[in-house]
């Protein structure tokens, strides 16, 4: 006899899996803030029926530290978090360690290159202090002034780098050139209709660190696209890197997830949540023998504000 068909049960097969991620960096123990924005992530994977992983965002080796690798893990267990895929776990877009995937981003970089996306950047964090005139807000980066923009003489006829240029500035960036005045706008799963205009709220980003490593634009960018996710959660904080981000997807030719940014977290004073705020990191709360049941007790994933 033939066994019964997919069909005959009615049940409706999805168009594609969600797919959802938790994304930390190990630069220090994760605090309630963190939980709160990958409790979010964890609640909408379940809501889709979908697939939760961890990517280690460990690229930062300056200020990344192994023994907060281990405990992270160790919080994200202790506070209810389950992942299908993961540095830990394994799975089919292995490795989950960002500092592993170099590869990966080389190639996004030279297709950045090849598109005429990026150019060397020489200028020091005092040479932009100093060319920036107009007004920014406290927390983000400020509006490149487009000082190296026009350079001449790093690239070759063929397009590639001039070694006589590579050779002169040991050190230098790479930024992606923003198409001054382009609108960017997507519809937010959890904040509605978002705007951004390139060169107005963000200027040329850099996707390549004078260290030789990638930046966080360009890897979390790649990443997310590489591994499938289908709805990126992150914190309100980054709304900005994400219209950034979607410049990055149209260069490279990907498609863009879904986004879904959560309130962040403030404390008593308004201020938001960072990891300075050491009495809330996952590890003092669990010392202090609070259950995490009892610290989500009021948490909603739609929450619009802190
Ligand atoms: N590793 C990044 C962070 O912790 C990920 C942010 C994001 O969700 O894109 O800030
Ligand atoms: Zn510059």
């Amino acid at each position: 006899m033939n066994p019964p068909s997919q069909v005959a049960t009615g049940r409706p097969v999805p168009a594609a899996v969600y797919r959802g991620r938790l994304a930390p960096s190990p630069t220090g123990y994760l605090h309630l803030g963190h939980a709160r924005t990958f409790w979010a992530a964890q609640e909408r994977a379940r809501l889709h029926g979908g697939v939760l992983i961890l990517r280690n965002d460990d690229l930062d080796s300056t200020r990344y530290r192994m023994e907060f690798v281990d405990a992270m893990i160790e919080d994200l267990r202790w506070f209810g978090f389950a992942w299908r895929e993961g540095p830990d776990c394994g799975g089919p877009f292995a490795p989950y360690n960002q500092s592993g995937r170099m590869d990966v981003y080389r190639a996004a970089l030279d297709r950045l290159s090849a598109g005429n996306f990026i150019y060397p950047c020489t200028c020091s964090r005092k040479d932009i202090q100093n060319a920036v005139t107009a007004p920014h807000a406290a927390d983000d980066e400020l509006v490149y002034p487009g000082t190296c923009r026009e350079k001449p003489g790093w690239r070759m006829a063929d397009g590639g780098l001039n070694s006589d240029f590579a050779v002169r500035n040991s050190k230098f960036s790479w930024r992606f050139r923003v198409p001054d005045g382009g609108a960017i706008s997507f519809t937010d799963g959890n904040l509605g209709g978002q705007n951004f205009v390139a060169g107005r709220d963000f200027g040329d980003f850099v996707v390549w660190r004078h260290d030789d490593v990638p930046a966080y634009q360009l890897s979390c960018a790649v990443d997310d696209a590489a591994m499938g996710i289908t709805e990126v959660v992150r914190g309100a904080d980054l709304l900005v890197s994400t219209a950034r981000q979607i410049l990055l997807y149209r260069a490279l030719g990907l498609t863009p997830p879904d986004f879904f940014h959560c309130a962040l977290m403030l404390d008593e004073a308004g201020l938001r949540l960072a990891k300075r705020h050491d009495v809330l990191s996952l590890r003092t709360l669990r010392g202090q023998g609070l259950l995490p049941e009892s610290l989500r007790r009021d948490w909603n994933p739609s929450d619009k504000a802190g």
